[in-house]
């Protein structure tokens, strides 16, 4: 979406294939990070994007043992957006949609599931699309793969995936909300567990952090054995505070030292930055 927006602002005729018929997919993320809005800010997107309904994490707090950690601190980014917005995925590509669509080149096409490249000579010149009106051909000098995780068009063009790993699964739920919660984002630390909590008004959208491959375990288990770790790891609030390890408490000792942690996950390692003149702010095309 991100680049269909680009070409067509810079007067390039593009077309998006989205296989389902919009973008409502729960869970794919909540977090739009600094890193993120200072690319929208580079791109003259951010003041709109920031019309739109959300919620700013300007920090990070976790409950351990007892008592509250701040554990970044986004507003010590300098040069960045001091917090983290938090808006559903979808609500995000309805943005980038809208913002598309005032460009005459942007087409976007729904429930069109992009099945087989087109080649000529060796080279990819379009592909075959089928839609709920039959099948279709686009024809482009350009075809970008963008499908995600098991991309269609990545396999059709005999690209290899290279599996970097990751140590942990993710289980996600939702919880109701109850009268006298809480306000805001979180999450709880026990003893190797993690709970991230993220306040969605209505109810609270939660993430489970288990070892990668533990769910096996956690179905033998059954369903209120793992309540049961959730409340266990909820109630921790009232333990000790000793359970609070240096690390913590050296943020605590000095804040400015929050700003490390703020900038590992607000801004990561190789931020993108905006660099080419076309794809600069432009104005949208008077119409009529
Ligand atoms: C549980 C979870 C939580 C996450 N939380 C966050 C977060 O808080 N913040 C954050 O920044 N990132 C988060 N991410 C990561 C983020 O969701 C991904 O990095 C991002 O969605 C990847 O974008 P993409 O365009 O490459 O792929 P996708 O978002 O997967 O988009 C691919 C699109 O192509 C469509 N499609 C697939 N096959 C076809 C086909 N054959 N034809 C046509 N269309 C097709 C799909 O329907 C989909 O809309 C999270 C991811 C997960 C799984």
């Amino acid at each position: 979406m991100v680049l269909g927006l680009l070409l067509a602002r810079a007067g390039v005729d593009v077309v998006v294939l989205e296989k389902h018929a919009d973008f409502l997919r729960d869970f794919r993320g909540d977090t739009v990070h600094p890193s993120t809005l200072q690319v929208l800010q580079e791109l003259g997107l951010l003041q709109a994007f920031l019309q739109r309904p959300h919620d700013k994490a300007r920090d990070i707090r976790v409950h351990i043992g007892g008592a509250e950690a701040v554990v970044a601190d986004f507003g010590r980014l300098k040069g960045h957006c001091g917090f983290i917005a938090m808006v559903p995925q979808w609500e995000f590509l309805d943005f980038l949609r809208d913002e598309a669509e005032l460009y005459p080149g942007f087409r976007l096409l729904l429930q069109a599931q992009a099945l087989s490249l087109i080649e000529d000579q060796g080279r990819v010149t379009g592909l075959r699309a089928g839609t709920p009106q039959g099948a279709l051909e686009v024809h482009a000098d350009l075809v970008i793969g963008a499908d995600g995780r098991r991309s269609t068009l990545r396999e059709a063009a005999g690209l290899q995936v290279r599996d970097l790993g990751a140590p942990i699964d993710v289980l996600w739920m939702r919880v109701p909300r109850l009268a006298g919660d809480p306000q805001g984002s979180g999450g709880r630390i026990g003893t190797g567990r993690f709970l991230a909590t993220i306040d969605r008004g209505s109810y609270w959208q939660c993430a489970y952090v288990i070892h990668k491959g533990g769910i096996e375990s956690v179905r033998s288990r059954g369903i209120e054995a793992l309540r049961g770790d959730l409340v266990e790891l909820m109630l921790l609030a009232s333990r000790e505070a000793s359970a609070m390890p240096w690390q913590l408490k050296l943020l605590g000792w000095f804040p400015a030292l929050r700003a490390l942690p703020a900038y590992a996950v607000g801004v990561g390692v190789r931020p993108e930055h905006v660099r080419s003149p076309l794809a600069a702010p432009r104005r949208v095309p008077a119409t009529g």
